[in-house]
């Protein structure tokens, strides 16, 4: 076993970058968060600025381990919004355009004339995907095509790309390692889930030089050791804390590593987590389980020489319409205000918002989508529409969790919940009253960070197993449905007529 008193895990969200110190027990002995910004150049566009996420990151990582020496720290563990894509030089690490986000709908019109040469089927066998644009294979397409000189130069071996995992493994290392997980991988609409390696057919059908991609290891194990001896990322020499030698032991993308915090280990087992989108995984053992409805086919974690899938739902937009509250319309100053003011209405008076502000996900999959306000009536007020907000998160989870029934003949008798948006108890009462199922809410909510430190910790075996795992897991609160059928049928028909519109 190893020596040191903690994991470190860098969870790199989509709206911010959290870093925490886990002790032996799962608790979280320290932490530091920090948002960054979003940039909107289009309607549907979303970029993110690749060295302000690894500054933030840098600098969240050591507040949080300010406390603690390197030796305390046995692993680092990563875990990061997915799908988004970075490119950069080989040698100067400069990015070489802006992060494209998981959320750009800008590859829209490719993959229509994608799916129009037929390889829609394709796509899906292969990756287990839908071929939208969320994915990043199209956005680095899109980025060889438009950025000039960019595909000659990746050619010639100058150029890295990866995912945030990547982007952050290769800064940590100082350009050492080049490297993903297979839960990473698998959502990049490049990678073959039965073969487990990157898809040549499709590599060459977006004209992809296979040698700019990162290398694809289990994510539990050693990927490299952090060598960044000082500096604050931009040259400038400060005390460092951690130094360098510190093991990069566990890597997932986000929604796998919440799967994994939450304990969900065996086949069956599910969570939803509420954060910026909300993202629904079934854990399905080893076998991948194809869909036909709008789920996707994952790749959970690999460990120990075996590969655990997952199918998922996605809803674009959660928690994010609550930032739009917040920033957009100015109604709430605070995210958690949402709750006072939702609570202080008996109901939205009909009010529906359908927050497709970048398209929808599962089981829709329309990326022409648009938001919509729908039964506004003279009586509505800003508390109704910061209700309907609220509850439109609830309405797309009830979306994919009756795809994920009707597809897998799955009955969940409770799903286990995490995610910034489940602070909000009203938010979660709504949401077991429309799923009629007990919304199960753990005490540790950062279970994404959390996956990530478990999967490092067994990688380095600071924990013995998944045994151990499992007796850490805490509940905090059991939401039990308290409404009827009929009032279920009423509310939710009223909001499959309001999505209705924009399909
Ligand atoms: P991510 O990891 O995607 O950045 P988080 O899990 O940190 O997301 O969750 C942040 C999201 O949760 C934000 O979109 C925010 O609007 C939402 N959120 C935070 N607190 C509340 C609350 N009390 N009620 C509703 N939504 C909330």
């Amino acid at each position: 076993m190893e020596k040191g008193e903690y994991i470190l895990a860098l969870d790199e969200g989509t709206t911010s970058c959290r870093a925490i110190l886990f002790d032996r027990q799962g608790r979280a002995a320290a932490s530091a968060q920090r948002e960054f910004a979003s940039v909107f150049p289009q309607a549907g566009w979303v970029e993110q600025d690749a060295d302000e996420i690894w500054r933030t990151q840098l600098a969240v990582m050591r507040e949080a381990a300010s406390s603690v020496s390197a030796a305390q720290i046995s692993a680092i563990g990563i875990t990061n919004q997915r799908e988004t894509l970075v490119v950069w030089d080989a040698e100067t690490g400069e990015p070489l355009h802006q992060a494209i986000v998981w959320q750009c709908r800008r590859t829209s019109a490719m993959c229509e004339s994608l799916k129009a040469e037929g390889w829609e089927a394709e796509v899906r066998a292969r990756t287990g995907l839908v071929l939208d644009p969320y994915f990043t294979g199209t956005k680095l397409k899109w980025l060889l095509d438009e950025v000039p000189g960019l595909r000659e130069k990746a050619e010639a071996g100058r150029v890295l790309v990866g995912t945030i995992d990547t982007w952050l493994i290769w800064k940590l290392t100082e350009g050492a390692v080049h490297a993903t997980d297979v839960s990473n991988a698998s959502r990049t609409m490049l990678f073959n889930i039965h073969t487990l390696a990157w898809d040549e057919e499709i590599l060459a059908r977006l004209g992809i030089p296979a040698v700019m991609l990162p290398e694809v290891k289990p994510s539990s194990g050693i990927f490299g050791y952090t060598r960044l001896l000082d500096g604050d990322g931009e040259g400038t020499a400060t005390e460092m804390t951690p130094p360098a030698g510190i093991p990069i032991a566990g890597v997932a993308g986000d929604q796998q590593a919440a799967l994994f915090g939450q304990g969900c280990f065996e086949s069956g087992m599910a969570k939803n987590t509420y954060g910026t989108g909300c993202f629904l995984l079934t854990n399905t053992g080893e076998s991948p389980i194809a869909s036909e409805k709008g789920l996707l086919t994952t790749i959970a974690w690999q460990m120990d020489g075996k590969t655990t899938y997952a199918l998922e739902g996605s809803v674009f937009t959660a928690g994010s319409v609550i930032q739009w509250l917040r920033d957009g319309l100015g109604l709430i100053a605070h995210a958690s205000e949402s709750e006072a003011l939702a609570a202080s209405v008996a109901d939205t008076l009909g009010v529906y918002v359908v927050p497709a502000f970048t398209g929808l996900g599962t089981p829709y999959w329309n990326a022409d989508a648009r938001g919509m306000i729908t039964g506004l009536t003279r009586g509505a007020t800003s508390a109704h529409l910061v209700r309907a907000a609220l509850e439109s998160i609830a309405y797309q989870t009830a979306d994919v969790l009756g795809t994920m029934a009707a597809e897998s003949g799955l009955r969940l008798k409770e799903l286990r919940v995490d995610g910034g948006a489940v602070a909000n108890s009203l938010l979660m009462q709504f949401q077991a009253d429309l799923l009629g199922v007990s919304v199960i809410r753990p005490v540790m909510l950062e279970t994404t960070a959390l996956g990530a430190a478990f999967l490092a910790g067994l990688g380095v075996g600071f924990w013995s197993g998944t045994d151990e795992l499992r007796a850490l897991w805490e509940l905090d609160r059991t939401f039990v449905p308290e409404r009827d059928e009929a009032w279920r049928a009423g509310v939710y028909g009223g909001w499959q007529k309001a999505v209705g519109y924009q399909l």
